[in-house]
């Protein structure tokens, strides 16, 4: 490698230079080197060397005022996922310590959402990031600043879909993380950027919309400027005066989401006052509405009441003299550095420091957020509730004992007694605001002190959840649900699963549903039928989510029994058509009895009991057609015998079983099912025992019954008795008897 040259960031370390010692300029070279090293011969797809991307990144680190530690991580922070030979765990912590190897571990971590499933990978993915920011929150600040370079250069990327899958996480989820961190120039850079991509004809209108009345705007506040800074220089208060034009995006929401028409924007010219105290705020407030005539309902004090992301400013809207509205802003220095770089700002002079109460009240809404998603089976559900969580706006309540709770705005005091504690609401009977008892889904404001009654072995409703409006009570009452009450929760599932399928239209029978709940549940990731049926129960799983996957499985089943039905149509009439197709076969089977009294004359066997070798036997002297042979219980044997007139002619026989034949015929008459595909059963078992199916007639069926009569070639009656017993262990055969 040729010697080490800074002077891609040399502007860089010159400007850290200025800051004394704050810096340690050596570790920050040795990160950039190695960063160059690690991404040697890589390159952007526009053609640019890769390292220019992390060098960028670091950039805008320093510009946010981070630490050395985040300024080497963003150097290296692809170097982990890109150059696993050169950059290891080890070395990261060996050369830059522990900090810097956790803070590029877990923006490495978040990965690159290109996974099928999008959703549910995103919400991985959003999970892990907020796992590495709960214990560092320079990892999100970093994943941001690599966010932004992704966006800016984005027109870099060749495939369209990628751009836009980018270009939607972004507004979905680091958008909206930015704006919680109160980082609002990055927030609204990463918007701008990614409605470019998202819209880019509605990017357009807006923008010339803007410079259409730029010049108007510019006169209007020139005037207005101009008052203004007179009367503050009159007064001798040290101040800043901006323009300020509203951003892209935010124009772009009100006109085309909020439907309204420009002219309404009563922010869209504002100026920017920018003051040393938080009383001459006030002051500087009083002088403008002197100067200007206010909108009412158009002022806000975010200095005593900050947002939840702790934006702290005065907002005013006034009118000009020539009747044109514009907001005016009033804040102090430290207040516009909090509304500018939000978390990032309090890190700023602190380097390393954790007990700064700003980023610790950060990572206390992160810890909420990944605590309430760890049971959320749901990805659609975690998305409401991360969504909640961000963008939510915040009341303070009191316990009797005067601490302090923070609530979403509409929590009601169901919510309020799970902030306190789990049991509390698991046991929470009633609530008291200021004294007096409440009904559990009302709403406390700002200030109210709240007392929850509770009564030990008492548990949560299932109606609460629908009155909780918050995603940790809602989680903790589901919790309750899932560990307490599973043989419940299975019934509750199954009836709601039951009448679901039953909208569906189709009847199952229980097998068919079992099977059907089964494939649902697997399909979600869980074991068994009951498990999913606990889910719903307990409020885990909504029915609108598996509704779609039961109406699948459904289908297919249907599907498949059909073809099953139909496959076995097609074997059945093959069956038949082989014996239609095939010559009747006689056996003859005149070998092996000895009548006694009648050697050397003709023996034949009686057609109404076919006679196999090993049964009992009698011989009837025939007159003129020899003796015909009949099993000893046949009943016209029985009936003869008994018969004075023909008593004579009755003679007793055996089998010699040395010179009997190889097979004798033997009539079944096969009870069965009537169902599609019973005959090809029938067969098939036949079949498999290499039976000579000698005949075959069925009978029209009747009550749901066929009667099918076989003749089958048999050796002897244990062969028989063991065609019988295979037959009688076909599914649809009811009862086999011989004729
Ligand atoms: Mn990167």
């Amino acid at each position: 490698m040729s010697e080490p040259t800074f002077a891609p960031i040399a502007d860089m370390l010159d400007l850290l230079a200025t800051f004394g010692d704050r810096y340690d300029l050596e570790k920050i070279k040795r990160a950039y080197l190695l960063a160059c090293r690690a991404h040697e011969g890589q390159f952007r797809q526009s053609g640019e060397p890769y390292v220019s991307h992390p060098i960028a990144v670091a950039q805008t680190v320093v510009e946010l005022g981070l630490d050395t530690d985040s300024i080497c991580a963003a150097f290296l922070h692809d170097t982990l996922e890109d150059c696993p030979d050169c950059v290891t765990p080890d070395i990261l912590k060996e050369q830059f310590g522990e900090d810097v190897f956790l803070i590029v571990d877990g923006v490495t971590k978040i990965l690159q959402i290109e996974v099928e499933n999008r959703e549910e990978q995103q919400i991985e993915s959003i999970r892990k990031m907020m796992l590495a920011t709960s214990k560092d929150i320079r990892v999100i600040i970093v994943k941001l600043c690599d966010r932004l370079h992704n966006m800016r250069t984005l027109g870099g990327k060749k495939n369209e879909d990628r751009q836009r899958s980018i270009a939607v996480e972004t507004m979905r989820v680091y958008a909206p993380l930015a704006h919680r961190l109160g980082m609002q120039r990055i927030k609204l850079e990463l918007e701008n950027l990614a409605l470019l991509y998202l819209d880019p004809v509605g990017y357009e209108e807006v923008t010339s919309a803007v410079d259409a009345r730029f010049g108007r705007s510019r006169d209007v506040l020139v005037g207005a400027r101009k008052a203004i800074e007179e009367k503050l220089r009159s007064s001798g208060i040290s101040f800043t005066v901006t323009d300020r034009i509203k951003s892209v995006y935010s124009l772009y929401r009100k006109i085309y989401e909020l439907g309204k028409p420009f002219e309404e924007i009563f922010d869209f010219y504002a100026l920017r006052i920018i003051v040393n105290t938080v009383e001459e705020c006030y002051t500087v407030l009083g002088m403008i509405h002197e100067l200007f005539s206010s909108i009412p309902g158009r002022f806000k004090d975010y200095i005593n009441r900050p947002k939840p992301n702790m934006y702290r400013s005065l907002h005013t809207t006034v009118v000009s003299r020539d009747g044109i509205p514009f907001e005016v802003q009033i804040r102090t220095y430290e207040m516009h550095k909090t509304a500018e770089f939000g978390v990032a700002a309090h890190w700023r002079y602190k380097s390393g420091e954790r007990g700064n109460p700003y980023v610790d009240a950060q990572l206390a809404w992160i810890a909420r957020l990944i605590e309430s998603e760890e049971n959320i089976d749901d990805p659609e559900e975690y998305m409401h509730s991360f969504k909640k969580t961000i963008f939510r706006e915040e009341i303070f309540v009191f316990t009797p004992k005067g601490d302090i709770i923070t609530l979403a705005q509409g929590a009601t005091v169901i919510d309020f007694a799970y902030a306190i504690h789990t049991e509390v609401g698991n046991k929470m009977i009633g609530a008291k605001i200021n004294g007096v008892i409440v009904p559990i889904d009302r709403t406390p404001q700002t200030g109210d002190v709240i007392e929850i009654l509770t009564q030990s072995n008492h548990g949560p409703s299932r109606d609460w959840l629908n009155i909780v409006t918050t995603s940790e009570a809602r989680n903790k009452i589901r919790q309750w649900f899932k560990r307490e009450k599973r043989s419940e929760n299975i019934e509750v599932g199954k009836e709601a699963v039951t009448r679901e399928l039953r909208r569906l239209g189709h009847a199952f029978t229980a097998a068919e549903t079992e099977e059907i709940i089964l494939a649902v549940a697997q399909r979600m990731g869980m074991q068994s039928a009951e498990d999913l049926y606990n889910a719903i129960g307990y409020g885990g799983m909504t029915m609108s989510r598996i509704a779609v996957k039961l109406r699948d499985e459904s289908t297919r089943l249907l599907k498949n029994q059909e073809e099953r039905q139909r496959d076995a149509a097609v074997a059945d009439a093959a069956a038949l058509a082989d014996f239609k197709d095939s010559k009747p076969k006689r056996l003859k089977n005149d070998g092996g009895i000895v009548v006694d009294g009648a050697t050397g004359c003709l023996v034949k066997f009686a057609k109404c009991c076919t006679p196999l070798p090993g049964d009992p036997v009698i011989g009837f002297v025939t007159k003129g057609f020899g003796v015909s042979v009949h099993k000893r219980d046949c009943p016209n044997a029985v009936k003869g015998v008994s018969d004075p007139e023909q008593a004579d002619r009755w003679l007793s026989a055996h089998w010699d079983m040395q010179s009997v034949s190889t097979l004798y015929e033997a009539a079944l008459s096969v009870l069965s099912q009537d169902k599609i595909g019973a005959l090809a059963s029938i067969t098939t078992a036949l079949a498999e025992m290499k039976v000579s199916v000698l005949s075959l007639t069925t009978m029209p069926p009747k009550d749901g019954m066929a009667v099918i009569n076989i003749t089958v070639g048999c050796r002897d009656v244990a062969h028989y008795n063991s065609i019988v017993s295979h037959l009688r262990s076909v599914k649809t055969v009811v009862s086999v008897k011989r004729n």
